[in-house]
């Protein structure tokens, strides 16, 4: 079965939202949550929040505590405690060792600017590491680190390509390359991550941005390496800002906390994210159990939503 229906099956399994408190959540991303949140709650299974913030640069942990606030203050619920990527390093280092046990891993040293250089070749999968250090001789392994340079660790994948059964895109056949597992500094790297929590939290359907659908095989491909259960996976598209490219900043007021600051409450921020997927009419207020009941997969709108926030001095958005 496709479409979005099918992500859908009944199963007492678990869907989840798991944004990246590096920065705020835009109307795209609460929009994404709301979706993950009806598609689990509506086929009677939990749904989890994860945060991820392993990119210790980036993450701020007040950042993430606003996200949690505006999903709540959109009316999201979700079940057990919130999982930190942060808090799960001894997981992660569990899932490398197997894979490292099982001569499924190497270190690279390649900088970036080499591997741009390399995958810019001729017949290089677009996107793919080349594998550059896969078949590095020890001599010159140690020969490096000792030159001072923090290898990152990379997967020896088994295939080159995978396709995954999408919900919403139907079969997307994509690369699998020798993704990094663990970066030279030691942050270990989301492809791997998401994969281990997924399947630790007993997630079976994720919903998420269609931005992540290139990603998709790669982590297919450790799971199965790791023998671990693969969600069923829904990527939803995007939504655009006036420009027709995707919604950012510079569109303007779309952060739940600008629409606020704009006079827009939460409630009609539920009710804008509502109508852009056919579940309300413009104005009308509804409660997170009205959309619930209204939700119907096969109804969804199937091209991106187009948002065009207020003009200035305006304090409403425009629909
Ligand atoms: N943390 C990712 C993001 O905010 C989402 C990852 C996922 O849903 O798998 O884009």
């Amino acid at each position: 079965m496709t479409g979005w229906a099918s992500a859908q099956t009944a199963t007492s399994g678990c869907g989840r939202f798991a944004p990246s408190p590096s920065s705020r959540l835009h109307l795209g991303n609460l929009r994404t949550a709301l979706l993950s949140w009806l598609f689990a709650r509506t086929s009677g299974r939990g749904f989890a929040v994860r945060i991820e913030d392993l990119d210790t640069a980036r993450s701020k942990p007040e950042m993430a505590d606003r996200h949690l606030a505006e999903l709540a203050a959109l009316g999201l619920d979700w079940d057990g405690p919130v999982v930190w990527q942060s808090a799960r390093g001894d997981a992660y280092a569990a899932a490398i060792d197997r894979l490292t046990a099982a001569g499924l891993t190497y270190e690279c040293f390649c900088t970036r600017r080499e591997i741009a250089e390399a995958a810019s070749a001729p017949h290089a999968p677009p996107g793919a590491y080349p594998g550059t250090c896969r078949d590095l001789p020890a001599a010159e392994r140690e020969r490096r680190r000792a030159a001072g340079r923090r290898p990152a660790l990379r997967l020896r994948a088994r295939t080159a390509t995978l396709t995954v059964d999408d919900a919403v895109a139907g079969p997307y056949t994509g690369t699998v390359d020798d993704l990094v597992l663990r970066r030279g500094d030691g942050t270990v790297a989301y492809n791997l991550a998401v994969v281990v929590d997924d399947a630790a939290a007993g997630i079976d359907q994720v919903v998420r941005g269609d931005d992540l659908l290139p990603s998709t095989p790669r982590q297919v491909h450790l799971a199965h390496l790791l023998e671990l259960p693969v969600p069923r996976f829904c990527h939803v598209p995007l939504v655009l800002g006036p420009r027709g490219r995707r919604l950012s900043k510079r569109d303007g007021a779309v952060t739940l906390e600008d629409l606020v600051a704009a006079g827009t409450d939460a409630g009609a921020v539920r009710t804008l994210l509502a109508v852009s997927l056919g579940l309300a009419d413009p104005g009308e207020a509804v409660s997170p159990a009205e959309l619930l009941a209204r939700f119907d997969p096969h109804r969804l709108p199937t091209t991106p939503w187009v948002y065009r926030p207020a003009p200035a001095g305006s304090d409403r958005p425009v629909r």
